[in-house]
């Protein structure tokens, strides 16, 4: 048959073809693989989830598997509010969407807020699959460069000043893919800018609770959202996939203003009529009968080991000319090498010797051949992180030595 498929459909989608293969990839047996950014297994409460699974089928039952409406089961939303606000972000259970995923979160927010070629600001590197999603809406992606502060107000207001974007998409804590966030200054002065501009900020924070200092202060658990700096002026995502378990599904929409509110609740039923009632019930059920902060404090120490053996092998392998970031939490470190290198060109040669990377290109919008990559070190043991990390500084060597006349 002669299939005619969208133009939508047929537009080239590079993060999309690249996050195929790092899922492939990281789970190719026998490859270390930095590449992804899975969780680790150990962190998943799979015994607690399949006494809740369990428990739920029997009370209350048929509930669990039949249809739900599509905002999503209240005592979960009610759960999830009372921990925002513990957080210090008011959001009322009736505020909350409950998503698939914070990924539908960020279709379905793209879905009801851009018309083609309307301009959307994102930190530069970003979110891979964030690209994939406002590209697969038509937007013209503009890309606000980071420092180690956050996205830099300069160029942020520089795009502010040209065509009017419709929303500025950020990642402030432990930032995919670099590690880095935000600190409360640039956190106000970007605020500020957006308030002042009418721009609406769509704040992703997956990674906010897997802190490694738990203590507060500066880089600590204490950073102030968008959320609750800009109100009505911000829409954020959530996730229970790197607290609890991605495969459970569930993330949510936090939404205080009513009408931007129907909208979404509108496009999310008519793609998916809502998410799974099993999974979110069984989640409502392991929240009500387990302490999820001590979980998430087990899961902090676990990654905070393994980011502090792969700095620690980096300090040791890579060459001074390679430069990283230090992350305080979340699951990846961002590395450099030193410019006029590819990363994708380290990334082929060491998928050769069996370690996987993920190379810098995707994360950007229009940069190509950039030396930056990323590499996740919350699914490897110790051993591969000194193998792989050490496979991976020889062949940096290598690479800057041939460059060298
Ligand atoms: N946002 C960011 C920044 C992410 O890194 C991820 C997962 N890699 C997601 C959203 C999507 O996660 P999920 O749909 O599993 O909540």
């Amino acid at each position: 048959m002669n299939m005619r498929l969208s133009q939508r459909a047929l537009r080239p989608d590079f993060q999309g073809e690249f996050t195929q293969m790092l899922l492939k990839g990281a789970i190719l047996p026998g490859s270390v693989s930095f590449a992804g950014g899975l969780p680790n297994p150990a962190a998943f409460p799979a015994r607690e989830l399949a006494e809740s699974a369990r428990a739920v089928l029997l009370e209350p039952g048929a509930k669990a598997l039949q249809y739900h409406d599509a905002q999503g089961f209240a005592p979960l939303r009610e759960r999830i509010a009372e921990r925002q606000t513990r957080k210090g972000i008011a959001l009322a259970a009736d505020e909350i969407i409950i998503t698939n995923g914070s990924q539908q979160g960020l279709d379905v927010a793209a879905g009801v807020l851009l018309d083609e070629n309307d301009p959307v600001l994102v930190e530069k590197p970003c979110y891979l699959a964030a690209l994939q999603v406002f590209h697969g809406y038509g937007a013209t992606v503009r890309g606000i460069a980071m420092d180690s502060e956050g996205a830099e107000p300069g160029a942020f207001a520089q795009a502010l000043r040209q065509g009017r974007p419709k929303l500025f998409y950020t990642v402030p804590d432990f930032q995919n893919p670099t590690g880095l966030s935000y600190t409360e200054a640039r956190r106000k002065t970007l605020a500020e800018l957006a308030r002042s501009s009418d721009l609406l900020v769509l704040e992703d924070n997956p990674y906010g609770d897997l802190c490694f200092s738990q203590a507060g202060g500066e880089s600590g658990a204490a950073r102030t959202s968008f959320q609750s700096l800009l109100g009505e002026g911000c829409l954020s995502l959530g996730s229970f996939s790197k607290i609890v378990s991605p495969g459970l599904r569930v993330g949510w929409l936090g939404c205080r203003n009513a009408l931007l509110r129907e909208a979404l609740l509108g496009y999310k039923q008519r793609v998916d009529v809502q998410t799974g009632t099993f999974a979110q019930m069984v989640l409502e059920h392991y929240l009500r009968h387990n302490d999820l902060d001590a979980h998430i404090a087990t899961i902090a120490a676990l990654y905070r080991e393994r980011a502090e053996w792969m700095l620690d092998a980096m300090e040791r392998h890579f060459p001074e000319e390679v430069s990283w970031t230090r992350p305080e939490g979340g699951m990846f470190i961002w590395a450099e090498l030193p410019q006029g290198l590819q990363s994708t060109r380290l990334a082929e040669e060491a998928a050769a010797a069996g370690v996987m990377i993920a190379a810098g290109d995707p994360f950007y919008e229009e940069e190509r051949g950039v030396p930056g990559f990323r590499l996740n070190f919350t699914n490897s043991d110790a051993d591969a992180i000194f193998r792989g990390i050490g496979i991976l500084g020889g062949i940096i060597r290598r690479i800057i030595k041939e460059r060298k006349p």
